[in-house]
């Protein structure tokens, strides 16, 4: 009988979820498709907020004792409630083609952002999330209520009445000035206008799809799939030095200011709660723990990188030296060519050969089917469903035949776009109740009728990069809990995922799936990728190097009082000290459209703190055929399953076995001047 009774059970638990999910899927609508106006926008908004307020409400009110079921789960209800209304505010904010929208999202993002501000510093929620008693509850749950405690004590809870109210002030005007600072990127996408013969070198369908206007100039923006190619293949370098003089020039001066005031108002914060610096508060709920360990890790770096970096400037300079023999120094922007120059001499290997292998339609097909086959999942597009913009696409994740989750796609670049490129969340999944829904921003190149939308190599390692992180946030959200769903987590833990995905666009037998001629149908050679491989890993020691440089940056203008930095200064010290190439002086604006400084704000070393972690995992897989084994099977449910539900550092020694070390990271960055890879 009992045995009856469980087999009865297993047969339901797997019967049930499958329809449950199906339910689900139809229940939870693709976001937007209802093409709300403002006003039918702002009332979806409204009543989640409303709802949230509810749960909040619920909480507080209970009486006697206080349990998982009466007080975590309501809270977190009130968690999800939020975040579903900010996550579609920030959306609308970046991607809506109207401007009048995009303003009253981004309004609607400051009152959203208000309300979880004001919940954080909920001393009534505090205490009653405190008095749950979490001693018999699973581990998971024991981790999400102490990092709540955690994250509550570090907005200020525990303050007196006084402080609370002004650290609410405080993070109202952070949120604003963040807004403003995004937004004063997207609405400030520069350009050169250039006469036709400023085009030499480039490929054939960029020439294409840039013809001369009525005053016979050619318009370059410094948009990602104009800005690339030409600083790689433009033999004119007053058409690379103005572009990228445009593109460093970027929402200066609008932006200084604001930045200044997010730096005044994060060290006002800091203080507020006890911390010497936003650097060093920041860095309190993460791996790093520390602001000091920034700065150790920086140095580690630098120490690291340096000798590739020095030996691939050398190579870089004996090109230079072709044109040039009296030269000593090269310039950031010039980096780009000469890099190019030295993969041609040196490896063989031209970019611009590879490019027509690479046509936007059949690189998304090619990423998708390989993360399908290495996560063990299918994507089908729900067609006939319309968005924002007609281009934006959307996909269900299907497992075992029933959907686990659903992702868009908006890929090319529009006016008042976000210009940059990455993952947002767009619901967070709770097992049972709520499928989790993430999409991709960017901005590679559109096909149309006449152009095949051709990609450069960046490109893809890009789409790779963001689509690891999408299945994070997606194999991550089977959780019990919003408040740890996908990539809910130590924040300086989630480019690992991403960066490792990159990898595979290494793989021979991954770009023999996809990357075919477009013209000809002709596959990509084993030989070509071989060279490809070897011609890419050059200048790993370099953009380490920038990338140390760029954490730099974003490190020193919050690690102390913003009085005592000079923020015209800091981005060409940081590129001096750290990285061969000489400057212009337009660098010097950088800062106003290095758009992490607002949401990273101190952590941009959050990618080199996982790019060690990446190639430490990446390490793991079989690396003649990397969708073979059980290694990804094991990678999915240690690395990216867990979510936030325990801490990243014990992520990493489940799938290790052991913490991360640099090793793997020194083999990859070393691996252009490897002789052994290079059979
Ligand atoms: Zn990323």
């Amino acid at each position: 009988m009992a045995s009856l009774l469980l087999r009865t059970l297993i047969a339901l638990s797997i019967l049930f979820p499958s329809l449950a999910a199906q339910e689900m899927l139809k229940s939870q609508p693709p976001v937007w498709s209802g093409k709300p106006e403002i006003a039918a926008f702002e009332k979806i908004e409204n009543d989640h907020m409303a709802a949230a307020q509810r749960a909040i409400d619920q909480v507080v009110a209970v009486k006697g004792a206080r349990t998982i079921e009466n007080t975590l789960a309501i809270f977190d209800d009130a968690t999800r409630e939020l975040n579903t209304a900010i996550y579609l505010s920030q959306l609308m904010q970046q991607l809506h083609p109207d401007t009048a929208y995009r303003d009253h999202a981004t309004a609607m993002t400051t009152k959203i952002s208000g309300a979880q501000t004001e919940l954080s510093l909920n001393q009534n929620v505090y205490q009653a999330l405190a008095s749950v008693d979490v001693s018999k509850v699973d581990p998971a749950t024991r981790y999400y209520v102490q990092r709540l405690l955690l994250e509550f004590r570090l907005a200020g809870v525990d303050k007196d009445a006084s402080t609370r109210t002004q650290l609410k002030k405080l993070q109202d005007q952070l949120t604003e000035d963040q807004s403003n600072f995004d937004r004063n990127i997207s609405d400030d996408p520069r350009s050169v206008d250039v006469a036709p013969s400023e085009l030499d070198g480039m490929p054939q369908d960029y020439i294409d799809r840039h013809k001369p206007g009525p005053d016979g100039k050619v318009r370059i923006t410094t948009n990602y799939p104009d800005l690339f190619p030409a600083l790689d293949f433009a033999k004119s370098d007053s058409l690379r030095r103005s572009l990228w003089e445009a593109w460093m020039s970027r929402a200066y001066p609008k932006n200084r200011d604001v930045l200044f005031d997010m730096m005044r108002t994060r060290y006002q914060i800091a203080k507020l709660l006890g911390y010497s610096s936003w650097a060093d508060y920041n860095a309190a709920d993460k791996m790093m723990v520390k602001g000091d360990n920034i700065a150790a890790f920086i140095a580690k770096l630098d120490t690291a990188s340096r000798p590739i970096a020095e030996r691939e400037f050398a190579m870089e300079l004996a090109e230079k030296h072709k044109t040039d023999p009296a030269a000593k120094a090269i310039f950031a922007y010039e980096s780009f060519r000469y890099s190019e120059l030295v993969r041609r001499s040196q490896y063989d290997f031209d970019s611009a050969s590879v490019r027509p292998y690479l046509p936007y339609p059949q690189v998304k097909k090619g990423i998708l089917d390989t993360a399908a086959t290495l996560f063990h999942v299918t994507f089908r597009q729900e067609l006939k469903v319309s968005l924002w913009d007609p281009s934006v696409e959307t996909w269900e994740v299907i497992e075992q035949g029933k959907p686990i989750g659903r992702f868009y796609l908006d890929m090319h670049p529009r006016p008042g776009k976000y210009s940059h490129a990455q993952m947002a969340p767009v619901l967070d999944g709770v097992r049972g109740k709520q499928l989790p829904e993430a999409i991709l921003e960017c901005n590679f190149p559109e096909p149309t009728a006449t152009d095949p939308g051709l990609m450069n190599y960046g490109d893809v390692e890009t789409f790779f990069h963001e689509f690891g992180h999408l299945m994070h946030h997606i194999l991550g959200g089977q959780q019990q809990w919003a408040g740890i769903s996908g990539i809910t987590m130590e924040t300086d833990f989630v480019e690992a995922p991403s960066q490792m995905l990159e990898e595979w666009l290494r793989s021979p037998q991954v770009l023999a799936t996809f990357a075919n001629h477009y013209k000809t149908g002709e596959p990509i050679s084993a030989e070509m990728v071989a060279r490809m491989n070897r011609a890419a890993a050059f200048g790993s020691g370099n953009s380490v190097a920038l990338q140390n440089a760029l954490s730099a940056v974003s490190y020193d203008i919050y690690k102390d009082a913003p009085e005592k930095i000079d923020l015209d200064a800091s981005v060409p010290a940081s590129f001096h000290r750290y990285t061969l190439y000489e400057s212009v002086p337009a660098e010097a604006h950088f800062y106003a459209s290095f758009n992490h400084l607002g949401g990273y704000s101190s952590a941009y070393y959050t990618y080199m703190w996982d790019k060690v972690i990446a190639e430490d995992f990446f390490q793991q897989f079989d690396q003649k055929n990397l969708l073979a084994g059980d290694t990804p099977m094991r990678y999915r449910r240690t690395g990216l399953e867990p979510g936030g539900s325990m801490s990243a550092n014990d992520l990493v020694k489940n799938f290790l076995g052991r913490p991360q070390t640099m090793d793997a990271f020194q083999k990859w960055m070393a691996k252009e001047f490897d002789t052994a890879s290079r059979n």
